[in-house]
């Protein structure tokens, strides 16, 4: 692992952008940009374009349009991607259609799992080099699945691994589909532990901020929810968004027309708290990102989650707990606390459990709906807040 400290890390340009000046005085003296392999565009892939387009991409191939929905029908139904499988396609333009269509976009570099293999986490690389990771969580009667919307992160998160080495760069909406193609595959075939199944939720906590990465993160719920084979065919109800609350950006969200969930990782109730442990603060406000959340509860029709890390010492005073109380109070919203998950290098720990409780206790004293999260895949460094994939590839 990379962090060596919890100082608030490098700040990318990104960040950069949101913060504004005040940030650029932590940048001082803070690491060189890390030096990649060059970064090459992902190439095209089906599940970037809509139906009309990988219609046009098949023409332009010289092949009937019809065949995109036959290749479509193999990648999000069959979950196939290898041209042998498609019988029903001519021998001679198989490969050259699944060569140009289904190019592959990630190779799984390392599965690790626990819990019984209940738990998996997958790390890939992209033909560009750049490492993400994803988790597979099976429970009784459903499976999640995890997945990362940008190699790295640069929100800067101070408790979070992902947020210490910086942004790579943003995935493509097919990049971001191919990892749940590829969990419900394994599932189908059933190469995770407890039988063949299939996925019931996919949750973008994995590495990266969904919402910085706008246009492919909104493409690929489309792709995920779209029904065969146009995509995967998964309710956006079962869809759950985290942001760090880039307010602009969860205000357009409101006018997709979207069903999915929204969490808001709040993590504290008071700005000056919350300017510390999500950096974005300083651009925008718990009053803000919270209104901004209330809208988008109010368009989709949908509790937002209220993602609260429990950090001993730090956030989970009783004080702290009424404060949030009194900000959702009467409020669509629902919060999920979640014991800190170490961090190589953090002085940071979870929350005494009796002090959560109290937490816990005086939320739902106030009568707001809050359950503590269970955690997964901590061994594994798969838990909320440990994805960095960049920092321990190999
Ligand atoms: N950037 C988005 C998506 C990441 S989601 C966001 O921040 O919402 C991952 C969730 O896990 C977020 O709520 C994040 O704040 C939380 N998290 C990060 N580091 C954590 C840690 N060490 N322990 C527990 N939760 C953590």
């Amino acid at each position: 692992m990379v962090g060596k400290s919890i100082q608030i890390p490098r700040i990318t340009e990104q960040l950069r952008g949101y913060v504004g000046a005040r940030l650029e005085l932590v940048e001082a003296g803070t690491r060189p940009a890390r030096r990649g392999p060059a970064r090459v565009r992902p190439a095209t892939h089906l599940a970037d374009l809509s139906v009309a387009a990988r219609r046009a991409a098949v023409t332009s191939l010289g092949e009937p349009g019809y065949r995109a929905d036959q290749l479509s029908r193999h990648y999000f139904g069959r979950l196939t991607e290898s041209a042998e499988e498609m019988t029903e396609l001519p021998g001679g333009v198989r490969q050259r259609l699944a060569d140009s269509l289904l190019p592959r976009l990630l190779e799984a570099v390392r599965d690790v799992t626990c819990d019984r293999g209940m738990t998996r986490k997958t790390l890939w690389r992209a033909a560009d080099g750049s490492f993400v990771e994803s988790v597979l969580m099976r429970y009784p009667g459903r499976v999640t699945i995890c997945v990362s919307s940008q190699a790295g992160c640069g929100m800067a998160c101070p408790f979070c691994a992902t947020g210490q080495a910086g942004l790579t760069r943003n995935l493509s909406t097919a990049e971001i589909v191919t990892q749940v193609v590829s969990g419900a595959r394994s599932l189908a075939r059933g190469e995770v532990a407890g039988g063949p199944g299939r996925i019931s939720n996919v949750v973008f906590m994995g590495m990266g901020e969904p919402l910085a990465n706008y246009p492919a993160v909104v493409a690929a719920i489309r792709r995920i929810s779209d029904p065969v084979p146009a995509g995967l065919g998964i309710s956006q109800r079962s869809v759950t968004v985290s942001t760090v609350g880039l307010v602009p950006a969860m205000r357009r969200l409101a006018g997709e027309g979207l069903t999915c969930r929204l969490a808001v990782s709040l993590h504290a109730p008071d700005d000056g708290l919350r300017d510390e442990l999500v950096p974005v603060n300083r651009r925008w406000k718990v009053a803000e990102v919270l209104d901004a959340a209330w809208t988008y509860a109010a368009s989709a029709r949908r509790r937002v989650s209220i993602e609260y890390a429990m950090i001993r010492d730090v956030n989970d005073q009783a004080w702290r707990a009424d404060q949030l109380a009194g900000l959702l109070a009467g409020r669509p919203a629902h919060v999920n606390l979640i014991p800190l998950n170490p961090t190589p290098g953090s002085r940071w720990t979870a929350s005494d459990p009796a002090v959560a409780a109290e937490f816990e206790a005086r939320l739902a004293a106030r009568g707001i709906p809050v359950t503590v999260r269970d955690t997964r895949g901590r061994e594994i460094d798969g838990a909320c807040g440990q994805l960095a994939a960049a920092g321990r590839a190999l």
